[in-house]
């Protein structure tokens, strides 16, 4: 079966769907629950030297695979961080 990977249920970081996923394969991403960021990026959009309490307390969550291409793609045109949905 093509899906025999896919063992784990997550909620997509970018569009916040439910997806399946499987852990070695899918792409995760670092995050600081506090401010629902990467540990170290600022609310502002800078980065910075994440602290170890953020570090500490962040956790991976996935990203589906329409997420990845979007975010690929959108880096590719133009630089912009997160695409905003043509879809
Ligand atoms: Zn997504």
């Amino acid at each position: 079966m093509a899906d025999k990977g896919i063992t784990t249920i997550g909620r997509c970081y970018g569009c916040k769907r439910t997806f399946g996923y499987d852990p070695e394969r899918v792409t995760m991403f670092l995050v600081d629950p506090d401010t629902a960021l990467p540990p170290n990026m600022t609310p502002q959009g800078t980065t910075r030297e994440p602290t170890p309490e953020a570090l500490a307390r962040s956790r991976h969550v996935p990203v589906c695979p329409d997420c990845v291409r979007r975010a690929e793609r959108a880096r590719q045109d133009d630089g912009s961080t997160w695409p905003r949905g043509t879809a």
